[in-house]
């Protein structure tokens, strides 16, 4: 089986978001899986610095794509992990440094639809009957936007060899552009309707991947139903509804190599199941290094996040005197909404010794905290798959979560964590008490790290999972 997988970032090298993690994660497990599988993403200069021209050798010219594109060409290579790449070259598009999306201003690139028009056509390409090389595809593998008009140039182009499919990772973009960029990206007249890629006025990818592609993913199985609900389906829930035949939702792993607290470089005791009393140490360690009153007869309540209102955090600030009365401490790590860094220095001024804060983004530290904390918090008001919840599990950390998206697929409340419904300070508090309570009674708590901790929250399922859907696509 022959799956090519179209991204536009892919960690370590560029990521703004899970897109990138998954790009990285998936395709060795897919590998693994037995799936002959190859990468398909622009050669931004972190790819090239990483993968040079010498190591990446050109394996066809673009020139038939004409325009700014006449000398791009694309290249075969090897990630470190062994996955196969091809990078699409095309430095009057994509050698451009930092963020793949966004200018030195801030703003999105003004070529935008061009760039990943190219990505989304070059992938189309190698899925139809005009691909020259030797290996074909069966499959072409979209996700988001940037690569969302893929499916629709493979359907309108006539000579399709390859099956599609759309990934969502995050509905909230949805690559709208202008009508006047229809004839530029070579797409036919016919195709700006409502059944086509028109969406209210704009030239939307996402909506042109969601109309297309022979089946459309998301990230957990409840966001799949979830994002078929007006109040949660951001202008694309009719269209979603409509097309529920082909929607399904595949839960994403984590990378358990970089987060296993048996051998994280980061925590200062390392421990698995059965030396789990070592946590303890790491959690005085923690209290030490964030200012916080060195005790154990308390939980040490956790937060790593973006601090945006997605992820509710506006919720936690609002229970401080209750979370300070319990009695609890508290440490926070993150950045975001200036006015929610705001409000967590603040509390951690007015709680000395019992609140911590650290603005900004601090891998070790976040490990450290998995690795520390008692309890670790995720509100969010909506989470399409989330991690730290996985990663929670897997340190032994038993998440206070919101039953939304992938939170309410991978936490089981009562058993390995504390689900609560409504988003409102009060359901959140509820959770906490209950967290706080079962932390006090010593076995039961113990019972609940282990039931987290013995999940596999691996990408071995998840793979077999694509495996099989590209192997029904085939058929
Ligand atoms: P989202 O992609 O919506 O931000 P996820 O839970 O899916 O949320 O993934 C967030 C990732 O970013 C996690 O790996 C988390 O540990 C990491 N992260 C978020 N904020 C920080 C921070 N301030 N420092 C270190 N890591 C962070």
């Amino acid at each position: 089986m022959k799956v090519l997988f179209a991204t536009s970032e892919i960690a370590p090298w560029v990521k703004t978001g899970g897109l990138g993690d998954v790009a990285a994660a998936l395709p060795p497990a897919l590998r693994q899986a037995g799936i002959d599988l190859r990468v398909l993403t622009p050669y931004y200069p972190a790819v090239r610095a990483a993968i040079p021209e010498a190591r990446a050798p050109e394996v066809a010219k673009l020139g038939n794509f004409g325009g700014a594109y006449a000398d791009s060409v694309l290249r075969a290579a090897f990630a470190p992990d062994g996955s196969r790449l091809l990078l699409l070259d095309c430095p009057a598009y994509f050698d451009r440094p930092g963020n793949p999306y966004l200018g030195p201003d801030g703003k999105d690139w003004p070529d935008n639809y061009l760039r990943f028009g190219l990505l989304s056509r070059v992938a189309a390409w190698l899925g139809s009957k005009a691909n020259p090389f030797p290996w074909w595809p069966a499959v072409i593998h979209c996700n988001d936007w940037q690569t969302g008009l893929a499916p629709a140039y493979l359907k309108l182009s006539g000579d399709a060899r390859a099956k599609s499919i759309i990934t969502v990772h995050n509905l909230a973009f949805q690559g709208l552009f202008s009508e006047q960029t229809l004839p530029e990206l070579g797409l036919p007249a016919h195709a700006w309707s409502m059944e086509g890629i028109e969406y209210h006025g704009y030239l939307s990818f996402l909506k042109a991947g969601l109309q297309f592609a022979d089946a459309i993913t998301t990230v957990s199985p409840t966001y799949a139903a979830e994002i078929q609900t007006d109040a949660e389906g951001m202008g694309m829930s009719g269209l979603l509804r409509h097309r529920a035949d082909r929607l399904s939702g595949i839960l994403n792993g984590i990378d358990t190599e970089v987060w296993n607290p048996k051998r994280d470089a980061h925590l200062p005791f390392t421990y698995d199941i059965a030396t789990l009393a070592a946590k303890r140490k790491n959690k005085s360690a923690l209290q030490q290094e964030l200012g916080l009153t060195v005790r154990d007869d308390i939980p040490l309540f956790g937060v790593i996040s973006r601090l945006t209102a997605q992820k509710g955090l506006d919720l936690v600030a609002a229970l401080e005197r209750q979370i300070a009365d319990l009695p609890a401490q508290l440490a926070v790590l993150g950045s975001g909404d200036r006015e929610l860094e705001n409000e967590f220095r603040r509390l951690a001024e007015i709680h000395p010794g019992h609140f911590a804060t650290v603005i900004g983004f601090n891998e070790g530290l976040a490990h450290r905290i998995e690795g520390s904390v008692d309890v670790f918090l995720m509100p969010s008001r909506f989470e399409p798959c989330g991690l730290n919840q996985m990663y929670s599990l897997r340190y032994g950390t038993p998440p206070v979560v919101r039953a939304t998206g992938g939170l309410a697929d991978t936490v089981v409340d009562d058993v390995n964590g504390f689900v609560f419904e409504e988003a409102t300070a009060a359901a959140l508090f509820t959770a906490i008490q209950r967290a706080h309570a079962a932390w006090h009674n010593r076995e039961r708590w113990r019972a609940m790290q282990i039931d987290g901790m013995s999940r596999d929250v691996s990408w071995t399922a998840p793979a077999m999972q694509y495996a099989a859907l590209y192997a029904k696509l085939k058929k």
